[in-house]
């Protein structure tokens, strides 16, 4: 428990990338102020008191280095980041990709930033920029008045867009007839038969439509009742992040070149590939209720449960949470903030997170991680050279400060391989991700062993 009164950072909420920065500052030995408006105040996605909540799906995406997401967790991994570290020890079965436990994770983070002799965690909405250091990382649904102190800041014309969250569906009520497990060219978590006990193959439980079944699937959710966004609110989504009903909008197999695609899957009552295939991922190590993987949506309530009842194997699915639409909060970065994610016109104040940019769990603690190392450096008196663009977390950290064209609107992203450079030469797409995840390993350790970014690297 901290007693110390004074403090050298403030950081403004406890989220992916707020705990995140606030570790690494401490394990740098700086003494850290973590304010977290929960439970007192909560946004209308959180539920819990705990740090690091996460808020939606409960996985960080796949674990495979020659992926995106899977290369920034080995770099994060590599820095010795406080959120992998806790998510990998609240591992469930999902394939190729890390998903947790959602209580035990955000409890183990919680209780390892309140243990933190460094750390003093305030339980408080915040509504101004405190005087000092902060590092603001309040999210896409930063609250109490500070949405309103930095709409004063920087004028209110972008700071919204949409997001929407997919339904859970409990797992006794998946009809287990018309269904069947596996992931997708039977990649397993551990390799091995992932249900305990049912002796079944793989971590998806895959719901397979027929092509008339799908496409009535898809007129339902092109006819289905949409929630009205609020006036406030300007309709312009995430990309990564589309609502099933608008991917369906695209075109009559959007969906099954999409979330519904069916390659690598094989129906063992068949023999054969199905037409179409809703995926659902496990929510929780026991099993025991199963998130619709990209089905987020923006269908009324009532028209969730009869049009996802559609699916045959959903024909009498139970759900224990529908989808919704969210707001989202984030600034201009590449206008407002410099090379060290501080505000150019206010140095003191860094920003992190979703808010600054980044789309995702794992992207937001990264920027958690990076900010964490700007701000000790500026502490300790010196500076902390960026990451080289080669490397993933470079790649979101330029895209972060960098990325605007003359007069072109910034929108936050995923982590990609779009955000670094190409590999030179002709290779084949495989090889040059390949390639790229090789240069990026390599890259991040010289910049690491060029005095770029210094240890601790613990958690
Ligand atoms: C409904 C919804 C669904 C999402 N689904 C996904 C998903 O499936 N996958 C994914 O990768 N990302 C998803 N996102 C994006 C997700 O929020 C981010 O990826 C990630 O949580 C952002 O991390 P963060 O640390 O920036 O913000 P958060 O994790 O939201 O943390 C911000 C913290 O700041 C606190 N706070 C806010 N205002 C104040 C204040 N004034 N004073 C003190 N504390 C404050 C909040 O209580 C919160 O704990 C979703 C977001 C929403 C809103």
């Amino acid at each position: 428990m901290a007693r110390f009164r004074d403090v050298d950072v403030t950081v403004l909420g406890g989220g992916l990338a707020g705990s995140e920065a606030a570790w690494q500052l401490a394990e740098r030995g700086h003494r850290v102020a973590l304010v977290e408006m929960k439970p007192a105040a909560t946004s209308p996605a959180h539920g819990t008191p705990l740090l690091c909540e996460l808020v939606c799906t409960n996985s960080l995406r796949s674990d495979d280095p020659a992926t995106p997401a899977g290369l920034l967790k080995q770099e994060l991994r590599r820095m010795g980041s406080l959120v992998i570290g806790c998510a990998e020890r609240h591992r469930v079965p999902a394939g190729a990709a890390l998903a947790v436990e959602r209580f035990g994770f955000g409890r183990e983070v919680t209780a390892r930033i309140a243990a933190h002799e460094n750390i003093r965690l305030e339980r408080r909405a915040v509504d101004a920029f405190p005087d000092g250091p902060v590092i603001v990382a309040t999210g896409p649904l930063t609250g109490g008045g500070l949405s309103e102190s930095v709409r004063e800041l920087f004028g209110g014309d972008k700071l919204y867009f949409y997001d929407a969250i997919a339904p859970i569906v409990s797992a006794e009520s998946v009809d287990p007839d018309r269904s069947f497990f596996g992931s997708r060219y039977g990649k397993t978590a551990g390799g091995g038969a992932a249900c305990e006990g049912d002796g079944a193959e793989g971590d998806y439980i895959n719901c397979p439509l027929g092509e008339e079944e799908y496409a009535d699937l898809v007129l339902a959710l092109r006819e289905g009742r949409r929630v009205r966004p609020h006036a406030f609110e300007e309709g312009r989504y995430f990309e990564g992040c589309l609502p099933i009903e608008v991917i369906a909008d695209r075109g009559q197999d959007a969906l099954r070149y999409g979330p519904l695609k069916p390659v690598g899957l094989r129906d063992p009552r068949t023999g054969k590939q199905p037409y179409a295939v809703v995926q659902l991922r496990p929510e929780n190590r026991y099993l025991s209720a199963y998130n619709l993987v990209g089905f987020q949506t923006r269908l009324a309530y009532p028209e969730q449960r009869r049009i996802f009842r559609m699916i045959p194997a959903l024909a009498e699915a139970e759900f224990l949470r529908y989808g919704s639409i969210h707001r989202n909060t984030y600034i201009d970065a590449p206008r407002l903030l410099g090379e060290e994610l501080e505000l150019v016109t206010r140095p003191e104040v860094r920003f992190a997170g979703l808010i600054a940019g980044v789309e995702g769990y794992i992207e937001s603690c990264a920027l958690g991680l990076l900010v964490a190392l700007f701000t000790a450096a500026r502490l300790e008196g010196g500076a902390q050279p960026p990451p080289p663009q080669t490397t993933a977390l470079g790649g979101l950290y330029h895209h972060v400060t960098r990325s605007r064209g003359a007069g072109e609107p910034f929108s936050p992203t995923n982590v990609n391989f779009g955000l670094m450079p190409r590999v030179e030469g002709k290779h084949k797409k495989r090889e040059r991700r390949r390639l790229a995840a090789e240069r990026a390993a390599r890259d991040i350790e010289g910049w690491i062993s060029d005095g770029g970014a210094r240890a601790p690297w613990s958690a």
